[in-house]
């Protein structure tokens, strides 16, 4: 065992070489270009929709207007149904909408939103739900549009963690009526700041367009009320060049797991989640589950045992969204309702994992784990 120098985020981001930064940069310069669908913009929209294989990808500022603007394209009202277990940005998407939360509980294979649960949550005021395919690990889609589909509901998929992830060869952001990325600087694939709509036809994307920039139509026409949520060309531009390197992020980040998994396998009080062998993941995180009891050591005291050593782990996601104090009151955050979620954000430390992280860490952070 040993303790680095400086300390080891649970990620950082995959940056290409700066030279290549300063060529893209010459061409924003010699355009004079920086935003409202410049030549990137354009550019990137092209190429991700050929990447994750979707027909239309919305690029937006940041994955939180999306999904903003995404329950506005669709007009969902009133009360939708998600996942406590997230990043709190789910639920405040809805709030600045002003459509109330419903929190559903997980299941807790994939600590995705449990589907068995969701049609006992259905109220007349129900208009959507908005599941989040949590680490990367897919929702139970089929069993998910199943019911939107019977009670007409809208669908709309927090996909913030699963760029490039495929399922039975289709892509996971293709999904639901629509899917919302989030390329932050922390996801496995960034442009510092942003996000994209994925969806499947003219109409809507342009609605998404008209949305995203205030509701100009033309030089004086504006056709609806819309907000600035426009992604501009630098970001658009650490897209382009990103994606360049996908192979090898993805082929980075899938080795640091492989070697987790291989480690954490026996150790007692230990879980992981069992990866599909249909599905091409992107190992955007590696969570641990602890079982206090059997492993001899609580969720916190590890965190804070690797934390003694430079390692800072993450305990994504705890607290639950549905025990902040803008959530806890309404109907269905106690505890009692969400005893998976409650279980599981208590047990849950996610691992560092990043392309540049090197596999000497990964064995001295299991075996600082097991002393
Ligand atoms: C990162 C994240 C978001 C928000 O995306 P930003 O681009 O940071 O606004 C939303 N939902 C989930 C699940 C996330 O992890």
């Amino acid at each position: 065992m040993f303790k680095p120098k400086h300390p080891i985020p649970v990620t950082q981001p995959f940056l290409p070489p700066l030279p290549e930064v300063t060529t893209f940069m010459q061409e924003i310069w010699d355009r004079k270009w920086l935003t409202n669908s410049g030549a990137f913009h354009k550019e990137l929209e092209a190429h991700l929709a050929r990447y994750l294989d979707v027909p239309y990808v919305a690029l937006c500022a940041n994955g939180t207007l999306a999904l903003v603007i995404a329950l506005q394209v669709l007009r969902v009202t009133g009360e939708v149904i998600t996942t406590p277990f997230s990043f709190v940005a789910t639920s405040h998407a809805l709030w600045w909408n002003n459509i109330r939360p419903v929190f559903v509980d997980i299941e807790p294979e994939f600590c995705n939103l449990d589907p068995e649960k969701v049609e006992s949550a259905i109220t007349p005021k129900t208009t959507g739900i908005l599941p989040v395919h949590v680490y990367g690990h897919p929702c139970k889609v089929d069993r998910l549009q199943e019911i939107a589909d019977i009670y007409g509901l809208h669908l709309i998929y927090d996909a913030a963690h699963a760029f490039g992830v495929r399922m039975a060869g289709r892509s996971l952001a293709d999904f639901g009526d629509l899917s919302v990325l989030s390329f932050h600087a922390t996801k496995a694939f960034n442009t510092f700041e942003g996000g994209a709509i994925i969806c499947h036809d003219a109409r809507t994307y342009q609605r998404i367009n008209y949305l995203k920039n205030f509701g100009f139509a033309g030089e004086t026409t504006v056709v609806a009320p819309g907000i600035n949520a426009k992604m501009n060309e630098f970001q658009a531009g650490m897209g382009l060049l990103q994606l360049q390197y996908m192979d090898e992020i993805l082929a980075k980040r899938k080795a640091i797991a492989h070697r987790y998994m291989a480690l954490l396998s026996g150790i007692d009080g230990i879980s992981l989640l069992t990866p599909d062998p249909g599905v091409d993941y992107n190992h955007a995180y590696f969570p641990i589950f602890v079982d206090a009891a059997a492993f001899g050591r609580t969720r916190d005291d590890l965190y804070a045992h690797l934390k003694s050593y430079n390692y800072l782990c993450r305990r994504y996601f705890y607290p639950l969204i549905s025990s902040f104090n803008m959530y806890k009151s309404l109907p269905g955050a106690e505890p009692s309702n969400l005893p998976t979620a409650t279980r599981v954000a208590e047990e849950v430390l996610c691992l560092p994992i990043f392309p540049d992280l090197r596999l000497e860490h990964v064995d001295n952070i299991v075996d600082i784990l097991s002393s």
